[in-house]
């Protein structure tokens, strides 16, 4: 067993998170960076399963927006997780990183499908399990996947990377007056809309007590530091 507080966590990457300083597709520095300090919190004992996004590539809603079928654009960003995920595995098994990318829509030829028990025996036997094609089902989001996924493995915590460092009460790009949070009670955050995760998952969290670290992802050991329960970003929790 790893010496870190969180021995089964859940890293949820967005889509955007691998793009980088782009406007699409991946970087592969990005990559690079992510695979480099996954190895060695997986040899040092740390269970990590990844839940990927597609955001960088494909959105449902948005091309529902512009007229396509919702469901039809849905399958089509679920894809696109799967092409992310498949770059991740490819960095992490250059960097010697067992893997295993298991995908919710069946596509033998790349992917194992989704099978729970398998899922939680990858980990048990130290592999990097990614969690490609969302939940499978339309109007979902990978944030949601993220959330059921986690809890089907027992995850200790959801760790959602994202590009700022924690969630704060307005968007500090736009607002240099916000104000960050270091911890939140998910009522809260469903109360005054802050943009965690999507409502649909923060409830799954809420009512499961399953705590999420809301981090930035872009400052290299900061996966590390908040798998060892460092204060990094923000933490989202019950109340207590
Ligand atoms: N998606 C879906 N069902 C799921 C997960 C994802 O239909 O269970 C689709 C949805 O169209 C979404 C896209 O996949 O826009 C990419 O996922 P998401 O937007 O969550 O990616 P992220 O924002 O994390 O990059």
């Amino acid at each position: 067993m790893s010496g870190h507080r969180y021995h089964r966590v859940l890293l949820k990457l967005s889509g955007e998170a691998l793009m980088g300083d782009g406007s699409y597709g991946i970087d592969p520095a990005v990559l690079e960076s992510l695979a480099a300090q996954i190895k060695p919190l997986n040899e040092a004992g740390v269970q990590i399963a990844i839940v990927v996004g597609g955001g960088n590539i494909f959105r449902g809603l948005a091309a529902s927006a512009k007229g396509m079928d919702r469901a039809q654009a849905d399958y089509m960003g679920m894809l696109a997780t799967v092409m992310n995920a498949l770059a991740l595995q490819d960095a992490l098994e250059r960097h010697g990183v067992f893997t295993r990318v298991m995908s919710a829509i069946e596509m033998q030829a790349v992917a194992e499908p989704y099978i729970r028990r398998r899922a939680i025996r990858h980990l048990e036997k130290g592999r990097v399990v990614i969690f490609a094609a969302g939940t499978g089902n339309p109007y979902f989001t990978t944030d949601t996947t993220a959330a059921l996924r986690a809890l089907e493995i027992g995850a200790e915590c959801i760790m959602k990377a994202t590009k700022v460092d924690g969630v704060y009460d307005d968007d500090p790009v736009t607002n240099p007056n916000a104000v960050k949070f270091d911890e939140l009670e998910y009522i809260e955050v469903l109360n005054r809309g802050l943009r965690v995760m999507d409502n649909t998952a923060i409830s799954l969290c809420m009512d499961n007590e399953l705590p999420i670290v809301v981090f930035d992802v872009k400052r290299p050991g900061n996966i590390e530091r908040a798998i060892n329960g460092e204060r990094v970003g923000t933490l989202v929790r019950g109340g207590s």
